[in-house]
């Protein structure tokens, strides 16, 4: 019907003195765009199919394509725009909710961008990290409020199991099933050369990655998939997942038709069967039911690893994280609202939850304040991107970060927003085997070790600026940080002065 039609959003503009009709993107489009017409002799595109993934224009011999932006638009105004005006014909067609991937692209306001790094001029000079040694090595628990000594004055060291990082930065969960074998190799491999940590998601352990056990993060979210004594055991921490910050207070979704072979195996659900998590976790609706699954996580691994509580930053988060640091649990995962999913409903993904600055400042401020900081550490996520933003985090008050779509850059990623739809063109959000094998986990993960090892001789450069050599001495420091174009409110809540505002 007319009145649906809806013009493509890119358009394929392809070269016809550049190409040369080799068919690669044709071989390489898993959307179909392309093909080769036998009448005209040449190639043709079917645009309404294009999803910007960006490979056929990466692997064109000859630089014959380039995909762009259409410039067809539906009269819009400042209230409709085309995006507006297209979704609701979609949804007056279909009568379903509109799935998304990757983060919001919503220009909401990204408070990594207004907030500057103070340095060194003059009277606190700054430390060269090529000459000097800088400490970014980071544990993750418990701390103890003091100094305690026995009645020999010998120290006493009851620290409670942590996690030890080389830098603090660790892989943010992705389950197989929503990423691929290959994908999920990538990431442990990295881990374990780099000293950090990956996070399987709630998709159980693929029994392949048992011998990387020490550098895996276990997922135990509301559906149990593929949850049971040697998992828990395999790993170096557990992390309960309460929430995910793309979209918060609902649960999860993998369609039986990614639920094949290993996927299926690993989360110990029948082939073709739907993965449905919960909302809500079924055991728990307070603190305490809470605190009962901690222990009973601890107690099952005979109190040797860290337990991780993971919630999304929604509006009432610094309350829930003083329950949280009183749980037991030794590590708080706080992931923002500009955070990454495999698949979410737009209209949650767009409009809920808070952005992680703003949850995270509040957090640390609330625990410091109750006297109970040292219970946790702070883990944050949503929308990571570089090594500053890893710096402003640290100073705001995290322990460490976790980054997702940063690392699926590093593997191949092209951010083209179809992971939903299983045929990522880059082997990474799909398990189609034709598709997985375009990422060889030998380049992939060697990329991430690159990716992490430039972020960590950057986030010593920034401190060394600081005239600070050691990642602990930044840690909650909001006084090296300034506020740019914020209002009073953001600065109080932030906790940071304005850019020009002296110590
Ligand atoms: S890959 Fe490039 S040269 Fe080959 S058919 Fe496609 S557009 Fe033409
Ligand atoms: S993982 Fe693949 S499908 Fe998802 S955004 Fe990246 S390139 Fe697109």
């Amino acid at each position: 019907m007319a009145v649906n039609y809806i013009y493509p959003e890119y358009e394929v503009i392809r070269n016809p003195d550049r190409c040369i009709a080799c068919r690669v993107c044709e071989r390489q489009c898993a959307n179909e765009v392309h093909r080769y017409d036998e009448d005209l002799k040449r190639m043709k595109a079917d645009e309404t199919k294009c999803v910007n993934c960006q490979r056929c224009v990466s692997l064109c011999p000859t630089r014959a394509l380039k995909i762009v932006k259409t410039d067809n638009t539906f009269k819009e105004s400042a209230n409709w725009s085309n995006q507006t005006i297209s979704e609701i014909y979609k949804q007056a067609e279909s009568g379903g909710v509109l799935l998304s991937s990757m983060g919001t692209p919503k220009a909401y306001p990204v408070y990594w961008d207004k907030m500057l790094i103070n340095a060194s001029q003059v009277t606190n000079p700054p430390i060269d990290p090529l000459r000097e040694p800088m400490e970014t090595r980071t544990f993750l628990g418990k701390k103890p409020d003091g100094i305690v000594r026995d009645k020999d004055g010998k120290l006493k060291n009851n620290l409670t199991p942590q996690l030890e990082l080389s830098v603090p930065i660790m892989f943010s969960a992705m389950s197989y099933g929503s990423i691929s074998y290959n994908a999920h190799e990538s990431l442990a491999r990295a881990a374990q050369e780099l000293g950090i940590y990956y996070n399987t998601g709630e998709g159980g352990l693929h029994k392949d990655f048992y011998q990387y056990g020490k550098n895996t993060i276990v997922q135990v979210a509301s559906g149990r998939f593929g949850v049971h004594k040697d998992y828990l055991e395999a790993a170096a921490a557990i992390e309960i997942k309460m929430g995910q910050g793309a979209k918060p207070g609902i649960g999860g979704h993998l369609p039986g038709a990614k639920i094949v072979g290993d996927v299926s195996a690993t989360r110990m659900i029948p082939e073709g069967a739907d993965a449905i998590s919960p909302a809500p976790h079924h055991d728990i609706y307070s603190i305490e039911d809470l605190r009962q699954l901690v222990y009973s996580l601890k107690e099952a691994t005979e109190y040797k690893k860290p337990v991780i509580v993971k919630i999304a930053a929604v509006h009432n988060v610094a309350a829930i994280a003083s329950g949280i640091a009183r749980s037991g649990a030794d590590i708080i995962a706080i992931d923002g609202f500009r955070g990454g999913t495999g698949a979410a409903p737009t209209r949650i993904r767009d409009n809920v939850g808070i952005p992680i600055e703003l949850a995270l400042a509040n957090v640390d401020e609330r625990l410091r304040q109750e006297g109970i900081r040292n219970n946790v550490s702070i883990v944050v996520g949503g929308s990571i991107r570089s090594s500053a933003d890893v710096v402003k985090a640290v100073a705001l008050g995290a322990d460490a970060v976790y980054i997702g779509t940063g690392a699926l850059l590093a593997l191949g990623c092209h951010l083209c927003r179809s992971c939903h739809a299983g045929k990522c063109n880059w082997g990474i959000a799909t398990q189609r085997p034709e598709l997985v094998k375009r990422l060889n986990p030998d380049v992939g993960y060697k990329r991430l070790v690159n990716l992490i090892t430039a972020w960590d001789h950057e986030v010593k450069e920034i401190m060394g600026g600081m005239g600070i050599n050691s990642i602990e001495a930044l840690r909650g420091n909001r006084l090296m940080l300034r506020g740019v174009g914020l209002n009073e409110k953001e600065l109080e809540m932030l906790g940071i002065k304005h850019a020009g505002e002296a110590f």
